[in-house]
């Protein structure tokens, strides 16, 4: 790897289940799949370490499992980490499809088909220059993915959480439902918290704003994006101090 002149050195791409389906489907698209794969890919070309954190959202989220069955909560919860590790072994059999060396570690124990998260080997396999996709969230419920990529962030001393919607960035409203939804180029820890922001959960912001790890928002729909913000470009919300 080439000595790096870009602005991060080591990066978490959090991606939501949502990037794995198509808009308002369910599950996993093959070709949704393969375009993540594609960009992450394209990351990967430039110097800099990759580490994703996928959701779960396309197949369940906890609390909407809960309300409408008599699953207990916490048992949904689980039942959404383990939906985070679907997604982890697709991304992971697309990105070797395509040449990229990956790992997958779980938070969860899955020996069959996930190495457990263990701190040091992750940040080995970041040097090596394998993509780390870390399933399972946290390992607890009650939170979500979010709050796992800001965690995975300030544990593995990733230099921003890059965070990939189908948005492209933050608004004050829904775009897709207000018209007059306006858009932030960039916004402070702070005003997320204040304003209530639908970027990511507080207990995530309020991580990141501790460790001063920035958040980049953007819309991974946009082909080449990615890239273009791993390389400093001005893309999408930047979320700082
Ligand atoms: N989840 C959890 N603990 C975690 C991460 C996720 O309990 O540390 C559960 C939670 O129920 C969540 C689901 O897994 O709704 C799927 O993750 P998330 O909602 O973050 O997925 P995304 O919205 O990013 O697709």
């Amino acid at each position: 790897m080439a000595e790096s002149k870009l602005p991060y050195r080591r990066i978490v791409l959090k991606i939501s289940g949502e990037g794995f389906c198509r808009r308002g489907g369910w599950g996993i698209d093959a070709d949704e799949l393969a375009r993540i794969a594609r960009e992450v890919r394209l990351v990967t070309e430039e110097a800099v370490q990759v580490a994703i954190v996928v959701g779960g959202g396309n197949f369940l989220r906890g609390a909407n499992a809960a309300r409408d069955t008599s699953i207990p909560e916490a048992t949904a919860h689980y039942m959404g980490m383990l939906a985070t590790v679907m997604n982890a072994l697709a991304l992971q059999e697309a990105l070797e499809l395509l040449g990229t060396e990956t790992r997958v570690q779980s938070a969860i124990a899955i020996a069959a088909c996930c190495e457990p998260f263990i701190r040091r080997r992750c940040i080995r396999h970041l040097e090596k220059n394998r993509v780390v996709i870390l399933a399972a969230g946290t390992g607890r419920p009650f939170v979500t993915t979010d709050t796992a990529a800001a965690l995975a962030a300030v544990e593995i001393n990733a230099d921003v959480v890059l965070k990939a919607t189908k948005v492209d960035g933050v608004y004050t409203a829904d775009p897709h439902k207000d018209p007059d939804a306006k858009f932030y180029a960039t916004l402070t820890y702070h005003d997320v918290i204040q304003q209530g922001l639908k970027v990511m959960d507080v207990s995530a912001i309020d991580l990141c704003q501790t460790h001063h790890v920035p958040i980049v928002v953007f819309d991974l729909t946009i082909p080449g994006i990615m890239r273009r913000v791993v390389k400093g470009e001005v893309c999408g919300t930047k979320i700082t101090t």
